[in-house]
């Protein structure tokens, strides 16, 4: 449970650096962060063929971010998107596949 649980988060210009409770660092760079960004919006609906909208984003900061629950984090990007949650789960996955 402690590999789900995050103990610090900071970011920087370019990543998003996550240690949780089992000692385990993790980096992610914002960019794809961003693009995979899970929300309806940015994901274009439903359809495979719909292009998503965050294809043509070719630079992203983070402005700040929030718990939300006991579960995910949500980020505020520098275009000023707010909606996408990405649940620990999702994230410490990323992770474990670098
Ligand atoms: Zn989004």
């Amino acid at each position: 449970m402690l590999d789900r649980i995050p103990d610090d988060i900071r970011y920087d210009e370019t990543h998003l650096h996550i240690r949780w409770k089992d000692g385990r660092d993790c980096s992610y760079e914002l960019l794809p962060l961003r693009k995979e960004c899970p929300c309806a919006s940015c994901r274009g609906g439903h359809g495979v063929t719909v292009k998503r909208t965050t294809d043509a984003i070719t630079t992203i900061r983070m402005v700040s971010w929030k718990k939300v629950g006991r579960y995910a984090l949500q980020f505020t990007w520098s275009d000023n998107h707010d909606l996408g949650i990405y649940t620990y789960d999702w994230l410490r996955e990323r992770c474990e596949g670098q």
